[in-house]
């Protein structure tokens, strides 16, 4: 099948304008695309990008009809709108990834069980529906997470637990149907792969970045990675699998796990441009952005190499407890950007922007991201 790219001057329609949606809507409009949004909420960050935006729930599938209706291509920027949805666009524009590789990643359960039965490398974890299974499920596992299948994301819809009537009453207050247990592994480092895909099945993988979390959130992240160069290859290899396994049309990100003995664990997917990879605006000769806007237009796949390291802070809600925090300060720090989301209402957890910077070394830029968002903190 051959696949006529998509010219410039074309619309395309984002489903979800967050932050993600936003930078990538500042991608393609540099590439000359008109750009169309649909999002909850009316002051969504990629509103003042866009040609024309839908204010409109996730579940209204009417609405995601008219984001397609007239659309070259669509794509998005959230994986948890509901098949309906996906469906409605689907039907009237190429949606990219398509709704069976959505409708995979985007349940816990559901995506666990995909992976476990193509035979990737997973940690130990239960499916479970209620208290008592959880319970049992925590009794075999010991140590915990218990996680929501639907709808937690950034640390939410997860509690740790380590005896089983805390795994019972974990599943209580979470209200989800379906959880996921997982034994809680030994982690040494976590790792992310992005894999850019086009519909004629042309990949690539950027080298892995290395992330570290704080309370199941992305604190900071750095390429290159500093993985010894036979990790390197198995973390994108096993990317490059998942991304054709499931067909991805656009981008996958597959966040790992190297645990103390040097075996790698994929953690989750996410079928769409992902925080661990904002330092690729700074890193490689593409970004993840525009990556995904050539993807899903069938352009030529732009190069991935890190011709500069990189690295990001992301900056939370808590930092405007006590107002807006003075950037000046971060942009004092060479090599320092400031990367703002544009979102009006600052809440604790919130993702309002990141700092990112590059460096001689990942460590020196990992340092210039510290020291900016240390000042930002005093
Ligand atoms: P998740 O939202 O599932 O990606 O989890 C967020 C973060 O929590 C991960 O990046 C890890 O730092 C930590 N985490 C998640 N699952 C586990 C696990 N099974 N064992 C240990 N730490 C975990």
């Amino acid at each position: 099948m051959t696949h006529a790219p998509v010219p410039p001057g074309a619309t395309i329609g984002f489903l979800g304008g967050g932050q993600l949606g936003r930078m990538t809507a500042m991608a393609a409009r540099t590439l000359g695309y008109e750009v169309r949004v649909l999002d909850p909420e009316r002051d969504c960050p990629a509103r003042y990008l866009a040609n024309e935006t839908i204010t409109a729930p996730w579940d209204d599938a009417d609405a995601a009809a008219r984001l397609a209706t007239g659309c070259a291509a669509v794509t998005l920027e959230i994986e948890q709108i509901p098949r309906a949805s996906l469906e409605a666009a689907a039907k009237l524009a190429p949606l990219s990834p398509s709704v069976e590789a959505v409708y995979v990643v985007q349940d816990r359960a559901r995506q666990k069980a995909w992976l476990g039965s193509n035979g990737f490398p997973l940690g130990p974890f239960r499916i479970v529906g209620d208290a008592t299974t959880t319970g049992d499920a925590v009794a075999t596992l010991g140590k915990s997470i218990v996680k929501s299948a639907m709808g937690g994301y950034d640390g939410r819809g997860q509690v740790r637990v380590t005896r089983p009537d805390e795994g019972r009453a974990a599943f209580e207050s979470l209200r989800a149907p379906v959880c996921v247990v997982e034994g809680f592994l030994d982690i040494a480092t976590e790792l992310s792969v992005l894999v850019a895909r086009r519909a004629d099945g042309v990949a690539v993988a950027y080298p892995t970045s290395r992330n570290v979390h704080t309370g199941g959130v992305l604190t900071w992240a750095v390429t290159p990675s500093g993985a010894d160069a036979s990790l390197e290859s198995q973390a994108q290899a096993l990317a490059l699998g998942i991304g054709e396994q499931l067909g991805i049309v656009g981008l996958l990100a597959v966040e790992l796990f190297v645990l103390q003995d040097g075996s790698l664990l994929v953690n989750e997917l996410a079928p769409r441009p992902h925080n661990t990879f904002h330092h690729s605006e700074r890193a490689h000769p593409t970004s993840q952005f525009e990556q995904l806007v050539r993807a899903i237009c069938h352009l030529p796949l732009g190069a991935v190499d890190v011709v500069r390291p990189a690295a990001i802070h992301n900056l939370l809600g808590e930092l405007w407890q006590r107002g807006a925090p003075d950037f000046g300060k971060a942009l004092a720090v060479p090599g320092v950007r400031v990367h703002l989301y544009g979102k009006k209402e600052s809440r604790p957890g919130r993702k309002m922007g990141h700092l990112s910077a590059d460096g001689a070394t990942p460590e020196e830029a990992l340092d210039r991201v510290l020291s900016a968002y240390r000042a930002l903190t005093i």
